[in-house]
């Protein structure tokens, strides 16, 4: 097929020409003498995108799953109570991780299209006045169902219990995209990974980890050995690593965090906000619903739109790739032929998420979705001409 291929699923996204350039280095040693001018002034600026002074950032060469596991096995031990709600595939998920690992995980199931149930974590915390349960695990974005969850929210409800618990939040699909600030909301464990907010390729896990979640590792009895802190905190404050980390990552690393820094992180917030609102706009046009169930829910990043009764969004997917080019985010397990998700996250303006809404709006009309040709793109392209410019959204 002549011409780009459109890729709006929610991870990998695009990667900017600047990043892409980056990574396309010669191989180069990791334990060259002037590794740590590089490495340095790195990992300080990761700090300043976690928004954390006192905590760490670590860089694992793995994809996102690989710090979902080094955040349980260097502060928890097999037995220990955690406290995890359930409301879509990522946060069903890590739950699964936690159980396979040997966590006792007290689980809260929530609709799906609904978030991290802050006032039933309130309450669960209040009552365990013997403070059994180690952990409150959280997931900021759901990637599966486009739901944003209130994480500071779930801090105060720590704090109004005065409950020691870790708080380990997924950050997967949010950090880097909309307001994450890791110290000043108290949590402990913030995992992320390179292929969506970062716009890298797939293969590095970001992982912030809090002076309170550090402190937990002589206690911390799981095995762990390539996941282990205790090597990384060793190694990274020369600006070197226990194993050979992957320089090309790096070297993109580098390019992304500078474009996130000229942008400015607040800039970046206001974008995605502006352009997941002409997204919502076009799902409103077409006269469809989203999956997220109220406006407190939904997510900047990914939305996930409900096809009509009796039709199968599969088929949308399939039709808009196949014959268009387009990459659009399945359902995922419950609602698998039920949604399909527009990733819009990352490198993305409204020139890009035009193309994407027309061909989705063609897709659909072409599987038999009676959507009125041109109504999602009309209320996308009204809502951003008339919408205050990110720039301006930020400065108030
Ligand atoms: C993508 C994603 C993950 C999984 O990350 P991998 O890099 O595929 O291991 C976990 N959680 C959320 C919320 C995600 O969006």
């Amino acid at each position: 097929m002549p011409g780009i291929k459109g890729l709006f699923v929610p991870g990998p996204t695009n990667v900017p020409e600047a990043v892409r350039r980056a990574v396309d280095v010669p191989m180069e040693d990791h334990r060259a003498p002037d590794m740590a001018d590089f490495m340095m002034p790195l990992f300080a600026d990761l700090k300043k995108i976690f928004k954390t002074t006192t905590g760490q950032v670590f860089l694992f060469p793995s994809s996102g799953t690989g710090a979902w596991e080094a955040a349980i096995t260097n502060t928890l031990n097999e037995g220990d109570l955690v406290l995890a709600a359930r409301f879509g595939q990522f946060s069903h998920l890590w739950i699964d991780m936690c159980q396979r690992m040997g966590l006792e995980v007290e689980v809260i199931d929530c609709e799906w299209g609904t978030g991290v149930p802050v006032q039933k974590f309130a309450e669960r915390l209040i009552e365990d006045k013997a403070h059994r349960i180690k952990a409150v695990f959280t997931t900021q974005n759901e990637t599966a169902t486009g739901v944003q969850s209130d994480i500071k929210g779930v801090r105060k409800a720590l704090d109004a219990a005065n409950h020691p618990a870790l708080l380990f939040m997924d950050g997967v699909s949010s950090i880097g995209s909309v307001d994450f600030r890791m110290e000043e909301w108290g949590v402990d464990l913030a995992v992320s990974g390179s292929q969506k907010g970062f716009m890298l390729p797939a293969g590095l896990a970001l992982l912030g980890a809090s002076q309170k979640a550090l402190a937990c590792q002589s206690n911390a009895k799981m095995r762990r050995c390539y996941f282990d802190f205790k090597d990384m905190i060793a190694t990274n404050a020369t600006g070197y690593f226990p194993y050979t980390p992957p320089m090309h990552m790096l070297r993109g690393l580098r390019a992304s965090v500078d474009l996130m820094m000229q942008e400015g992180l607040e800039n970046i917030f206001a974008r995605h906000h502006y352009l997941a609102s002409g997204v919502r706009a076009a799902v409103q046009g077409w006269g469809l619903d989203i999956c997220a169930k109220e406006p407190k829910w939904h997510s900047d990043t990914v939305t996930a739109i409900v096809v009509p009764e009796g039709h199968d969004a599969r088929q949308v997917i399939a039709r808009a790739y196949e014959r268009y080019g387009l990459s659009l985010g399945a359902g995922l397990s419950v609602v698998a032929g039920k949604v399909f998700r527009i990733g819009h996250l990352g490198d993305l303006n409204e020139l890009m998420l035009m193309s994407a809404l027309g061909v989705t709006e063609m897709a659909m009309r072409d599987v038999g979705i009676p959507v009125k040709a041109g109504s999602g793109v009309a209320a996308a392209g009204e809502y951003w001409r008339l919408a205050k410019e990110p720039l301006a959204m930020a400065a108030e």
